[in-house]
């Protein structure tokens, strides 16, 4: 390890555990050369940035999971959820099916994402979501990824901002973060070239954020991917959050390689603390970090609390696309077993509305 290396990365950890920005050759530092001392360092500055902002509170969210079709032709090389309409892992849910979903399990947030496809085209989401909304005022709607509002423009014939505000005023309030993978050209041409690339995603993120939307953003990692690239992707999400201020919340996403997949395995426990404590250092203005524990696993996405995330994601029940890729964690997580399991990682578990705001339940 040069003295340089070293000297950038005691600062980065210096800066970022008292939640200053870092400079683009000290976040890179931070990845520089992972040894048992220096994930130790990390992992500490990373729990002192989360300290200073969050204290000891860790926020879950009540949520359902809304995955209307999987059906989708788009052929990305990692995904195991999508399917072709002969195949036996293939579905689609009526709007019957979903609003009883809803109304048997009376959701805080409903989180609703799915293929690319025309069983489910856009002026059917357009409407699902504006009978959810009637039906349900006070729901959270955090809906489409901006790979399916590109979509959605290009098949319906409309702009992208179009299409964004025509959602916005049926109710929509958030986009999810899907659909980033790893902002990396080489990546995005070998294993997503049908779907938006990082520029398109970026770009459509922010026109949500001129709208009013808020909107999450992912980074998939452990698939083929460098530590540069994690870096980078870190680093262009910070500069597009300075331009247009909507990001609400990013979430690393832990490559899970199914059967048969391309790579045998996804990254370990500790790599992804490692990826966990890089971005809370990384991303000083993207206020919220998550844990999210159907790709990492209950246990990982627990210890990520004291690796600075925040929140953990959330109460779901029957998430689709995570387990539809091989992750054996369970479908759905009971609020009290999520309250529990806050606990025993040392935390304070608050429930929170689909705007990170404390949600007081009654009795
Ligand atoms: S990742 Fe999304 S766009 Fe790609 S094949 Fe799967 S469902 Fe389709």
């Amino acid at each position: 390890m040069s003295h340089r290396s070293d000297t950038l990365f005691q600062l980065a950890l210096e800066k970022g555990a008292h939640g200053q920005r870092l400079e683009a050759d000290e976040a890179r530092a931070l990845a520089a050369v992972i040894s048992p001392d220096r994930l130790h360092a990390l992992g500490r500055a990373a729990l002192a940035n989360r300290r200073r902002r969050f204290g000891e509170r860790a926020t879950f969210v009540f949520n359902l999971q809304i995955n209307p079709a999987n059906i989708c032709g788009a052929g990305c090389t990692f995904c195991n959820y999508a399917a072709s309409r002969n195949d036996a892992h293939a579905y689609v849910m009526s709007e019957e099916e979903i609003l009883a979903k809803v109304a048997q399990l009376q959701p805080t947030e409903a989180h609703i994402v799915g293929g690319l496809n025309q069983v489910w085209p856009y002026e059917r989401n357009l409407a699902l979501v504006r009978r959810l909304r009637a039906q349900y005022p006070g729901l959270h709607i955090k809906a489409y990824t901006a790979v399916e509002i590109a979509y959605f423009a290009k098949t319906a014939r409309k702009s992208e901002a179009e299409v964004l505000a025509e959602l916005k005023a049926a109710g929509v309030e958030a986009l999810p973060g899907g659909g980033a993978e790893i902002f990396s050209e080489r990546l995005w041409r070998q294993h997503w070239p049908n779907k938006v690339g990082p520029q398109e995603w970026v770009r459509i993120h922010q026109l949500a954020h001129g709208l009013g939307l808020t909107t999450n953003a992912t980074m998939l990692f452990g698939f083929g991917d460098t530590w540069e690239e994690r870096i980078d992707h870190l680093l262009i999400l910070r500069q597009a959050q300075d331009q247009s201020g909507g990001f609400a919340c990013f979430i690393p996403l832990a490559f899970q390689p199914g059967e048969g997949n391309f790579i045998a395995h996804g990254p370990t426990p500790l790599e992804t603390l490692t990826v966990v404590a890089i971005a809370r250092l990384v991303l000083d203005n993207i206020p919220h970090l998550k844990s999210y524990w159907p790709m990492s696993g209950v246990e990982t996405a627990a210890a990520g609390l004291s690796w600075g995330a925040d929140d953990m994601d959330g109460t779901i029940s029957e998430e689709k696309i995570a387990h539809l890729a091989g992750a054996p964690t369970p479908k759905g997580l009971a609020r009290e077993r999520m309250t529990e399991t806050i606990r025993m990682a040392g935390f304070v578990p608050v429930e929170r509305d689909g705007r990170f705001g404390e949600r007081k339940r009654e009795g």
